[in-house]
């Protein structure tokens, strides 16, 4: 999952985690670093493996916009869409013209930073 500097500093005020402990660079964006052990996210409760297993979230109160507005992602025309991936993704809405902008904003602000 991308995220922002400002994202990541939250998270390091929050967590105390170093920055260097949670993301890694994905093409030049920064992105949240999963866990070797369990291959998700290092913020998710979860001692499973599988990708279908349950967990939850240790900065839910923090977590990045990405995280916020998934399984709405851009797909490579920039039309938004739900994720192929999310095995929930039938509980979710179609997404909309103002969840495409939030993501592009998103998405702007990532590749300025990157
Ligand atoms: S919602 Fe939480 S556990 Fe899931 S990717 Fe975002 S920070 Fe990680």
């Amino acid at each position: 999952m991308p995220l922002t500097k400002a994202e990541a500093a939250l998270l390091t005020r929050r967590t105390g985690m170093a920055i260097e402990n949670f993301t890694w660079r994905n093409n030049g964006i920064l992105t949240l670093l999963n866990d070797e052990k369990t291959r998700a996210c290092v913020f998710l409760l979860t001692a499973s493996s599988d990708a279908n297993a349950e967990g939850m979230c240790s900065v839910y109160e923090v977590r990045p916009q990405g995280c916020r507005t998934y399984p709405n992602v851009l797909n490579h025309h920039d039309e938004v869409i739900l994720d192929e991936g999310c095995p929930h993704k039938a509980q979710f809405p179609e997404p909309t013209e103002e969840d495409a902008i939030v993501l592009l904003n998103l998405e702007e602000q990532l590749l300025r930073e990157g």
